[in-house]
């Protein structure tokens, strides 16, 4: 009889070790499973936020035709200073020049580890394809590799849709007194008629890339080869008015959802340096200075994990508060610089 109950006891002893064994790793299962959807919800917040960022300034059409019907009425006085920094041409030029290899063999490398969506366009494209890729190659050999953009305390701020007549002075200026290089992407009708604006520019040591021409959904993305134009016509201005030979290119209203495969390919092709950002100031549409509060907040939430490119506009309502953010930025430790060719581009995935 004795015997039967320890035996049972054992038994049961048995049976508790077996059930609290399952009971923990069960716990630990769950807890993993929980962890992991956690983790993946920060991820998919994250992207959502980006695309938040891109369409937010998708919703902003109308607003540049206004701004260049200002600018017709400023042109005259700028057209008189345009032959000022010829001097300063040469020596920009060979700057530029030498900066384009790596920048390109660092595209190449971009391309190579992207999935091959642009098959069905191939046939077409095949022979100047192979052509530019063996052109890259041979760059990519004897360059190392592209530039990393800082991660921490460095800032790299972009301006589009200008140059306005007023406001790029403005906030030039305002680079200049808190030692700030930052980087702009502009209109070439706006350029046009602010061409000592863009000489200024790139005399100050900021960085120049192009935004196209209308800035209007159904002209530079009505085709590939509409928006290679656009963009090429915008280069072309620079370069004739500056001997600077850019390649950096941000797509009106950020590369998503305009820039699919075949956009992506012409614009290889075409050299350029496809750009966009991670920090949306919302600028244009937060017009009494808000937009710095806003800076600040999407900085402080990247800081440390990525790279903070901003994107902003030449706008008076931007360089009226510009120097509230300046101020942030010097304050606490942040170094402000361009972006330039060499580095990797920041894209929205
Ligand atoms: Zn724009």
């Amino acid at each position: 009889m004795e015997k039967r109950a320890k035996r049972t006891k054992r038994k049961l002893n048995r049976l508790g070790k077996t059930v609290l064994g399952f009971l923990i790793i069960f716990t630990m299962v769950t807890t993993y499973l929980i962890w992991d959807q956690v983790a993946e919800k920060n991820v998919v917040a994250k992207r959502n936020s980006d695309k938040l960022t891109a369409t937010v300034e998708a919703s902003q059409p109308p607003k540049k035709m206004e701004k260049e019907s200002d600018q017709k009425q400023n042109n005259v006085e700028n057209g008189q200073k345009i032959e000022h920094l010829h001097s300063e041409k040469d020596s920009k030029q060979t700057h530029s020049e030498t900066k384009k290899n790596p920048i390109q063999a660092d595209k190449e490398n971009v391309i190579d580890t992207k999935p091959n969506v642009t098959k069905k366009d191939q046939k077409k494209k095949d022979a100047v394809d192979s052509e530019s890729k063996k052109n890259n190659q041979a760059i990519n050999k004897e360059d190392g590799k592209a530039e990393q953009l800082e991660i921490g305390k460095v800032v790299y701020m972009t301006f589009d849709d200008g140059p306005h007549p007023t406001a790029s002075q403005e906030i030039l200026q305002l680079l200049e007194k808190y030692n700030a290089k930052a980087s702009y992407f502009m209109l070439e009708p706006n350029m046009k008629q602010n061409p000592d604006v863009v000489k200024a520019m790139i005399q100050d040591g900021h960085t120049v890339g192009v935004h196209g021409v209308t800035h209007d959904v159904s002209k530079v993305y009505k085709s590939p080869q509409s928006f290679v134009a656009e963009m090429n016509t915008a280069i072309d201005f620079i370069a004739e008015t500056t001997n600077v030979n850019t390649h950096l290119v941000r797509a009106p209203y950020g590369s998503k959802p305009y820039i699919t495969a075949p956009f992506q390919q012409a614009s290889d092709q075409a050299n350029f340096i496809i750009w966009d950002w991670n920090v949306d100031s919302v600028d244009w549409k937060l017009k009494n200075g808000q937009y710095v509060q806003e800076v600040i907040q999407q900085i402080n939430h990247l800081e440390g994990k990525e790279p903070l490119v901003i994107l902003m506009h030449e706008k008076p309502t931007t360089a009226a508060h510009l120097e509230n953010l300046l101020k942030y930025f010097q304050d606490n430790g942040y170094e402000m610089r361009a972006i330039n060719e060499s580095m990797q581009p920041i894209q929205f995935k």
